[in-house]
């Protein structure tokens, strides 16, 4: 499966390969690098700095710095704040071509997705909070005594904000949106597989003129880099997206040092509820794109789908049909809806999944073998007949296999929904106005959608109930995660 552009161009296309740290690029301290690949072919694109303890230490003396009560930053008005961030979305529109292209060699997503998906969201998440940042704005308390009371909301200060590779440009944006919006400072590590957008941002913020250390930007691996942040005594929040796995990691980690607050967006195993009366098509489409989207690579993925007795063959025959349909191949290609998952690990993981699929008897209808002969090409695969009890059922896949189970009444339903550590989202699709919202209302998790799915707007939070995750991200909700609350009074 060839990709249709050369080395030499993807080459100038990557201008940045260095840590961004107190405004200037530099090379690891230890020296070291690591290659990040192209997912189509296995070939590697470019090597990268590798940051490691050192290099966070460097990182977070830089934001503390930039931090400090007489920096630029911190004497900057709300106002001039927020055109810095209003800057920032302007620079990535100009370069979206390019923040496009780059997103999908190091990822792996269909160019044009990154194009019409990604970047549009980047740049109204960082718009959105543009406008917040002269809109953070304390209270007035009426207490007893002769007392005047008052709230304000401060930055929580040096932040650790440490996000996957599924949406790189985009987590990026909701991480650096409101902690920015809220006048923080920041050092962000990127995902060790999908780097190169994070840096090629940082170069916009520099362009945009953020003052010295406001934004830090390090590649390198979790235990490593990741690790060291986490336990950083002079960082004093982490924000996370991953696995949940690491998720408890970051915890712990925060636990044994300075309690630093910590907010987590993890790993999901949301339930996709079709019930008899719904629009087939639109539900077979939406559940379509509710599980394949991103290559199944999304925290949020529908990758339960309950389809009610009375239609489940014809659901199954439709959902079988069109992922048969389903483009899989160059991500360069405008005709491509998937492209190969993100690395080997990932590509093997999901294949595991597929054996456990069929050793525990669900039916395999369709796909579940390699595409093409290099990269890291999943086909589009089905699994009908599935239990609740099934692995498939139970972990996260995180890959383009979708898993069909049966269910008779609401009842059952509800429960079978809920039975598993993860809250993150669902939807339910139906006719009747009545069900869908005793749907919304009793399912445990942080985002419903009724009759859509992967609905997405800056200002709407996002995040998880149970092992999903801790805190919101975007709209006021997800500003309020990068604020203190401080309460002052004054004897009259
Ligand atoms: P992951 O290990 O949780 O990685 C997410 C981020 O955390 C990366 O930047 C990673 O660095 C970093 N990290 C890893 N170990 C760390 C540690 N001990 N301390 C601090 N940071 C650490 O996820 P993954 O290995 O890429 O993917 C594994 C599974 O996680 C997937 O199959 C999927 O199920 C889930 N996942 C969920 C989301 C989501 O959006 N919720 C996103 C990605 C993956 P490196 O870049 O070095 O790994
Ligand atoms: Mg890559």
């Amino acid at each position: 499966m060839a990709t249709a552009i050369s080395p030499n161009e993807s080459k100038t296309m990557i201008q940045q390969t260095r840590l961004l740290i107190g405004n200037r690029w530099v090379d690891s301290v230890s020296g070291k690098k690591f290659d990040t690949i192209n997912p189509a072919t296995g070939d590697v694109l470019a090597q990268v700095a590798e940051a490691d303890a050192a290099d966070v230490d460097l990182a977070v003396k830089a934001a503390r710095k930039a931090f400090h009560s007489k920096s630029p930053w911190r004497r900057m008005s709300a106002s001039e704040r927020g055109k810095l961030i209003g800057r920032l979305a302007d620079l990535m529109e100009r370069h979206a071509d390019d923040l496009a292209t780059l997103e999908s060699l190091d990822n792996g997503k269909p160019r044009h997705v990154a194009l019409t998906a990604d970047i549009p969201l980047s740049i109204a998440c960082y718009r959105y909070y543009a406008g917040w940042a002269d809109k953070i704005q304390g209270k007035t308390i009426p207490i007893e005594g002769d007392y005047f009371c008052y709230t304000r909301h401060e930055p929580v200060g040096v932040v650790g904000q440490i996000i996957p590779w599924n949406f790189p440009l985009l987590m990026q944006a909701w991480k650096m949106g409101p902690a920015l919006a809220a006048g923080n400072t920041i050092i962000l590590k990127a995902a060790e597989q999908t780097p190169l957008t994070a840096l090629r941002v940082g170069e916009l913020i520099l362009e945009a003129g953020f003052p010295e250390g406001v934004v830090n930007i390090l590649a390198g691996y979790g235990p490593t880099a990741g690790q060291a942040l986490a336990r950083h005594m002079d960082v004093d929040k982490i924000a996370f997206t991953g696995s949940t796995e690491v998720g408890h990691l970051i915890m712990q980690a925060s636990a044994e040092t300075n309690l630093k607050r910590v907010t987590l967006e993890l790993g999901g195993k949301s339930p996709n509820i079709v019930f008899a009366d719904a629009d087939m098509e639109q539900a077979v489409e939406g559940s379509h794109f509710a599980l394949f989207f991103n290559q199944g690579q999304c925290c949020c993925a529908g990758s339960r789908v309950y389809v009610e007795e009375k239609i489940y063959d014809e659901f199954v025959e439709r959902s079988v049909d069109r992922a048969k349909r389903r483009t899989v191949g160059d991500p360069l290609d405008d005709a491509t809806e998937q492209g190969p998952q993100v690395d080997d690990a990932q590509f093997d993981k999901v294949m595991s999944y597929v054996d456990a699929g069929k050793r525990e008897g669900a039916n395999l209808r369709c796909g579940g073998e390699r595409v093409g002969d290099r990269g890291y090409f999943v086909a589009p695969t089905v699994f009908a007949d599935v239990h609740d009890d099934m692995k498939i059922a139970q972990e996260e896949i995180f890959g383009p296999v979708m898993s069909i189970l049966k269910f008779k009444d609401d009842d059952e339903l509800i429960e079978r929904a809920n039975k598993t550590m993860y809250g993150l989202a669902a939807a339910v699709w139906t006719r009747d106005i009545s069900r869908a919202h005793q749907i919304a209302n009793n399912v445990r998790a942080g985002t419903v959608w009724v009759n859509c799915y992967d609905v997405f707007d800056a200002a709407a939070p996002f995040g998880g109930f149970k092992q999903s995750g801790i805190g919101r991200e975007k709209g006021e909700y997800g500003l309020q995660q990068y604020c203190e609350i401080k309460t002052v009074m004054v004897k009259l």
